[in-house]
């Protein structure tokens, strides 16, 4: 930055005095790194760590005929932590999400091209205090075990094999009823790849869940990991999405401010509308 205006390096340097960066959450590391180098303040917010849960669609009807992408919560009894279901997708697929350095599960449903199984993310909430706050290095350290457990590719795993604490194989797989729709993934044993705190977690929150939707604990259920919510990084705005050095605002999931499509949309409209404002003034 000089002379209150920001100049972007690459190939051939644009200057500006306005900055909105919203680079998701793919971009959402590299933000911060950047951030901390020009001296923007960041604070830690909670992460969501766990598993995407696949089960035959029928089990679901009469909640999705309610509300298409329900959120229930949990308390578990054990740790007495919250887990949560997230993003839904009846009769969707388990998609893959690739970063550079692990992957992670996500899901979604098509519009045309349904499938005989719904998915939800059945995540657990991580929050940091002493002595170490940063939720975004214990997220990565969690996403790059269980890639390397996965042989770079996601762990997929019947929920009979989780709860008698042995690792599914193909051959194991195979006598499910349950077909996957991510089939570039390792069979293998969650337990090695999450931490303990959360696995038990899942299962309880299965165990609960189960009560409204009967046979979501069944033995055939699959669960994909990693999924995880990185939303952590959370720089301090004002009611424009200004961060503390003026002219540069942030918008999107890599805020860590909002999550979802039509906040991270909205996010950018309130910076945009900002900005208009000031150049009119
Ligand atoms: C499979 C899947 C399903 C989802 N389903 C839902 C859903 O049903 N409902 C919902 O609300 N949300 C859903 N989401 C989340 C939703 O997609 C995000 O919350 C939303 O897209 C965030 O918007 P954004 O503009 O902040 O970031 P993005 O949409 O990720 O856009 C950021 C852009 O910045 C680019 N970028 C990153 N780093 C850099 C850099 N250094 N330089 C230049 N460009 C960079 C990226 O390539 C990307 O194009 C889903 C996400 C996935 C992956």
């Amino acid at each position: 930055m000089k002379n209150d205006v920001f100049v972007l390096r690459g190939n051939g340097d644009i200057e500006t005095r306005y900055l909105i960066a919203s680079p998701g959450r793919a971009g959402a590391y590299w933000l911060r790194e950047e951030a901390n180098r020009l001296g923007i303040a960041t604070e830690y917010g909670p992460i969501d760590v766990g598993v995407r849960v696949e089960f035959p669609a029928e089990i679901y009807t009469a909640i999705e005929e309610v509300m298409y992408d329900a959120k229930l919560r949990v308390r578990t009894a054990t740790h007495d932590d919250m887990v949560r279901t997230f993003c839904t997708n009846p009769r969707g697929f388990v998609v893959k999400e690739t970063y550079k350095e692990f992957v992670l599960v996500n899901g979604h449903a098509e519009n045309e091209g349904e499938t005989e199984n719904t998915n939800f993310a059945l995540l657990s909430h991580v929050d940091l205090t002493d002595p170490v706050e940063d939720t975004t290095e214990y997220g990565r350290a969690i996403a790059k075990l269980a890639t390397t457990i996965g042989g770079g590719k996601p762990i997929i795993q019947r929920l009979k094999d989780l709860k008698n604490g042995r690792r599914s194989t193909q051959e194991r797989l195979q006598r499910a009823t349950i077909v996957p729709t991510l089939v570039d993934v390792t069979p293998g044993d969650i337990s090695m790849a999450l931490p303990a705190r959360i696995v038990e977690n899942i299962l309880e929150g299965l165990d609960q869940l189960d009560n409204i939707i009967p046979g979501l604990a069944a033995d055939n259920t699959l669960l994909y990991a990693p999924e995880i919510k990185f939303y952590d990084t959370q720089y301090p705005v004002n009611r424009s999405m200004e961060t503390r050095i003026p002219g540069f605002f942030v918008a999107g999931d890599a805020s860590g401010h909002c999550r979802g499509i039509v906040y991270s949309a909205v996010t950018g409209l309130i910076a945009g509308e900002a900005i208009r404002k000031r150049e009119q003034a």
